[in-house]
C-alpha cells in the first residue's frame, strides 16, 4: 500500500501571534533528546514502513529550518534505512523553510539528504504587516533564502502567502502576489490561506481588545477572489481551496491525504491515518519524550466503510476538480450518485456543486460556501 510520511519539529524561533500550532520557542535545549524520541519512533514502525511503498515525506512543524541541518539529516537516513526507499527514487520530500531561520549551507545540505521540495512560509510581501502579526522575517530576508534556494538547485518551491490579515488591504495582497509571481524564476506552488483567529492568541486578545481590527467578510471574499482570478492568469491552476500550481507540481503529500491515501505521522502531535484508523501523538511534550512511542498514541477514530466514503467524499470536495465518480467505485464497488442522492441533490438544487459527466465538484459558489457542502458529509 502507499503511505506518506509527516515528521513534526516543534520547534520556533518566536512564536507568531496568530499561531496555535504545536511549537516552541523556549525549549530549544532539548531540541537533541526530541530528535533522539523522534528517531526511535520511526525505528518502533519500521516494519510499517518497509512493508509500504513510501510516496511522500513532509517535514513540518513548527519551523524545521531552525534547528541543525544536521538533525533533518539524521531523521531521513534513519527513514531510508528502515525502508525500501532510496534517494534516488523519485518521491517528494519536503521541508518547510522560514526566512530568518535558514542559512544557504543549509539549503545545500537539505539538497545533499534528498529533500527536493522546499515551503517557504512568506505570509506577506509587506514588513509592516509581518511585524504586525509577529513574524521574526522580512522581505529581503525572504528574498535571500529563495535565490539560495535556486542558486542550490531547488526547482520545486511553494511560497505561502496569507490573506484576511489585520489592516491589510488588497493593494498590499495585489502587491506581494505580484512580487511572488514575477520571482525569477517564478515559482511552481503558491498556497494563500486564509488567516484563523484562533483563542488564545495574541491576535485574538489585540482583536478583542480593538488594538487590530480584521477585514470584513466582504473584503476577504474580495481578497481570495482577487488571488484566485490573478494566480489563474498567470498560469497557475487552482487545485485546491488555498493552493494553486503550475502544471504537474500540485503538492503529491497533500494531493495524497485528500484522497484520502495513508499516512504516518512521527513526532509530538502528528496525525496518522492507517487502515481506517485516525490517530495522533500526545500534544504533550513530556509525555512524549518520557513515554514508549505506542503509549503516546490517541485514536481518534476506527472508521466503518460508511465513515470512509463520506469522509472519501468531504475530503474530494477541497479539490477544485471534486471526486471522479469513476474512482469512487473502484474504491468502494458502488456509485456515489446513489449512496448520497439526498445530500447531492440538496446541494445541486441550492447550485453550490455540480456534476459533470465523471466528476463531482463545488460550483462557483460552492467555493465561497464550502463549509455548507462538507458538512453534508460529516
Ligand atoms: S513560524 Fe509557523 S509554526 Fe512557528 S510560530 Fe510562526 S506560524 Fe507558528
Amino acid at each position: 500500500m502507499e503511505l506518506g510520511i509527516y515528521i513534526h519539529i516543534p520547534f520556533c524561533k518566536k512564536k507568531c501571534d496568530y499561531c496555535d500550532f504545536i511549537s516552541y520557542s523556549n525549549i530549544f535545549n532539548l531540541q537533541e533528546t526530541y530528535i533522539k524520541k523522534l528517531i526511535e519512533e520511526i525505528e518502533d514502525n519500521k516494519k510499517l514502513l518497509k512493508e509500504n511503498d513510501i510516496t511522500t515525506i513532509y517535514i513540518g512543524g513548527g519551523t524545521p529550518s531552525s534547528i541543525k541541518p544536521e538533525y533533518i539529516k539524521k531523521i531521513l537516513n534513519k527513514v531510508y534505512e528502515v525502508s525500501d526507499i532510496t534517494q534516488t527514487k523519485n518521491i517528494e520530500i519536503t521541508i518547510e523553510v522560514n526566512p530568518g531561520t535558514v542559512e544557504k549551507n543549509n539549503l545545500q545540505l537539505y539538497k545533499d539528504c534528498g529533500i527536493n521540495r522546499l515551503s517557504i512560509g512568506l505570509q506577506s510581501g509587506k514588513d509592516e504587516l509581518l511585524k504586525l502579526i509577529g513574524r521574526i522575517h522580512d522581505y529581503r530576508q525572504f528574498i535571500n533564502t529563495y535565490n539560495w534556494a535556486i542558486e542550490t538547485g531547488f526547482t520545486n518551491i511553494n511560497i505561502d502567502l496569507m490573506l484576511g490579515l489585520p489592516n491589510q488591504t488588497i493593494q498590499d495582497l495585489k502587491q506581494s502576489l505580484q512580487n511572488v509571481v514575477n520571482l525569477k524564476p517564478e515559482p511552481k506552488h503558491i498556497s494563500v490561506y486564509s488567516l484563523i483567529v484562533e483563542e488564545g492568541t495574541q491576535i485574538e486578545k489585540k482583536i478583542n481588545e480593538g488594538e487590530l481590527q480584521l477585514p470584513d467578510e466582504n473584503e476577504e471574499r474580495n481578497q481570495y477572489n482577487y488571488t484566485k482570478n490573478y494566480l489563474e492568469l498567470n498560469g497557475y491552476k487552482h487545485y485546491e481551496i488555498s493552493n494553486f500550481a503550475k502544471k504537474g507540481f500540485e503538492s503529491k503529500h497533500n494531493m495524497n491525504c485528500w484522497k484520502q491515501k495513508q499516512y504516518i505521522g512521527f513526532g509530538l502531535s502528528a496525525h496518522s491515518y492507517i487502515k481506517g484508523y485516525r490517530y495522533s501523538n500526545t500534544c504533550n511534550l513530556q509525555e512524549y519524550l518520557n513515554n514508549n512511542s505506542t503509549d503516546v498514541k490517541i485514536i481518534h477514530e476506527k472508521q466503518n466503510i460508511d465513515d470512509m466514503k463520506k469522509e472519501y467524499m468531504l475530503l474530494g470536495l477541497r479539490k477544485i476538480d471534486g471526486i471522479k465518480i469513476s474512482e469512487f467505485k473502484e474504491k468502494f464497488g458502488e456509485n456515489p450518485i446513489y449512496i448520497f442522492r439526498k445530500e447531492l441533490k440538496k446541494l445541486i438544487e441550492q447550485k453550490l456543486l455540480i456534476i459533470d459527466l465523471d466528476d463531482i465538484k463545488l460550483t462557483r459558489k460552492g467555493l465561497d460556501f464550502a463549509n455548507l457542502v462538507w458538512e453534508e458529509f460529516v
